[in-house]
């Protein structure tokens, strides 16, 4: 599954597709794209306590995902989480990326 992206025309810098204007040239002529959704896992975390819309769904695990020119932070479907693990987007629900494991 991709994640749109927009990217600047004149650097060619990959952003995240809420951005309106590049924050490396200043420029503000982006084209809207997509990415594979697919990187390794750069950190996470586990939530115990979470805001009250999420407390039904703790303990849930927050991640930082390195994907090709961007970083993106989403939830990791599943329970065994390793930094580096190699992970592909599964879902987008409500903004937010739902990333699982890729089995070897
Ligand atoms: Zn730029």
């Amino acid at each position: 599954m991709d994640i749109p992206v927009k990217k600047c025309k004149k650097c060619h810098e990959v952003l995240h597709s809420c951005k309106l204007q590049c924050p490396i040239c200043l420029s503000d002529d982006l084209e809207l794209t997509t990415i594979k959704g697919e990187g390794t896992i750069y950190s996470y975390t586990k939530i115990h306590t979470a805001p009250k819309q999420f407390a039904d769904q703790v303990p849930y695990y927050v991640v930082l995902i390195q994907l090709d020119g961007l970083n993106v932070t989403g939830r990791f479907i599943g329970e065994d989480v390793q930094i580096n693990d190699f992970v592909v987007l599964e879902d987008i629900k409500n903004e937010c990326y739902y990333f699982k494991p890729v089995s070897n």
